[in-house]
């Protein structure tokens, strides 16, 4: 119940009011206390509602007020109509009506003005908290680039692409047969002691053995198996030995396989090929040779050397001491290669008599680490993205 004392909880008659100016002034009254409470803040109309002992816990104050005013049963207007208006003297009766209709006309529209206001509010401060501000920076989600290594390698494979090498690629895990006996090295030739490799622990009874593959060159015997001439390949891919990691060695790197046979291939197509690759992938500057060497499956087999790409060939560096990357003889060592040992054809089918040709072995490591002036071999297996940055 209302705790305040309300008049329209009694009677005109108990009001003490006979007179229709006194109505009047009366209903004027109920009007200004309207007025004055819809007019509230939202913490003031909660605190008059929790005194009038009408706000409910479920309920917002403005509902409320609504309620303590209009409502059907306790609402004022309610009371008024059942206190002032039902008894009043017949007298009287035409000007309670023509009040209380006026004042319900009044409070129903003020009523409604203020859903629309808290509405408009509510929403603009959803919105507020929805809006997305397109000035804020976005999430920068950093893109990958790639490795070194790759990139080299695709560098070196778009050389070859353009004088009319294709890519094959082969198992990692090799057979002895294909990683040394068809690539003409025996078992106990002594090329096997720098080869000596990774060996798999395979379960009793697998056929065996297999080991990781020391080179890519017995992708050579397994695309010559399978190809009559022309062949012109290269092989790009991951070899394994048992070295010591150090600046220079890895357990693990990467290779670049060439070979190219057909009937009439030559000494000078080979080393046509070669200079053509070295100055593509240095430059036009670098001069190239090539030294006498031995490997089982080329004969004759040579190293091939470029021209320092640090002191220019001179052996000297710029300071006037001794060039430290070629120690003074103004050329570096490249790779390994030669005319395919003619005993290789004898193990994939070809005709020794009718066919010739070439195969070189790169390492890819080597070759970024002397483009791009890298000393340490161990900082493209490390991932350490400070390094990795520098190569976008
Ligand atoms: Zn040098």
């Amino acid at each position: 119940m209302p705790t305040v004392d309300n008049p329209t909880e009694k009677t005109l008659a108990e009001l003490g009011i006979r007179d229709p100016l006194e109505v009047a002034a009366e209903f004027a009254k109920v009007r200004d206390r309207f007025d004055f409470q819809i007019a509230l803040p939202a913490d003031e109309m909660r605190k008059l509602m929790l005194q009038e002992a009408w706000l409910g816990s479920e309920l917002d104050p403005a509902t409320s007020l609504r309620n303590f005013w209009v409502g059907r049963k306790r609402g004022v207007l309610a009371l008024i109509s059942d206190n002032w208006l039902k008894p009043a003297p017949t007298v009287l009766k035409p000007v309670v009506g023509s009040e209380l209709n006026k004042l319900k006309v009044h409070i129903e529209a003020k009523l409604e003005e203020k859903r629309l206001s808290l509405e408009k509010t509510a929403g603009e401060q959803a919105s507020a908290k929805d809006r997305i501000d397109l000035s804020l920076p976005g999430v920068i989600r950093p893109i990958g680039s790639h490795h070194l290594v790759r990139t080299v390698m695709q560098e070196i494979e778009d050389i070859f692409f353009s004088i009319g090498f294709s890519v094959v690629e082969g198992p990692e895990i090799e057979t002895p047969y294909y990683n040394f006996e068809a690539l003409n090295i025996p078992e106990h030739h002594p090329v096997r002691d720098d080869m000596d490799t990774f060996y798999l622990d395979l379960p009793k009874g697998a056929p065996g053995p297999l080991l990781l593959r020391t080179h890519t060159s017995p992708v050579q015997i397994r695309t010559m198996e399978k190809r009559q001439p022309p062949v012109r390949v290269i092989v790009p891919g991951k070899v394994y030995r048992r070295d010591n990691p150090d600046a220079t060695h890895s357990f693990v790197f990467h290779q670049i396989e060439g070979l190219a046979v057909d009937t009439d291939i030559t000494f000078c197509d080979f080393t046509g090929t070669i200079e053509y690759f070295v100055k593509q992938f240095f430059g036009e500057s670098v001069k190239t040779r090539f030294r006498p060497s031995y490997f089982p499956f080329t004969e004759p087999s040579v190293e091939f050397d470029v021209s320092c790409i640090f002191c220019g060939g001179s052996g000297t560096g710029a300071s006037g001491a001794t060039c430290g990357k070629c120690k003074g003889s103004g050329w570096i060592e490249l790779f390994g290669a030669g005319m395919v040992d003619p005993a290789v054809y004898g193990f994939v089918n070809y005709d020794a008599k009718k066919v010739s040709g070439f195969a070189f072995g790169m390492g890819m490591d080597r070759l970024a680490m002397l483009k791009y002036g890298i000393d340490d071999i161990q900082v493209f297996f490390q991932n350490d993205v400070r390094f990795l940055r520098q190569f976008p």
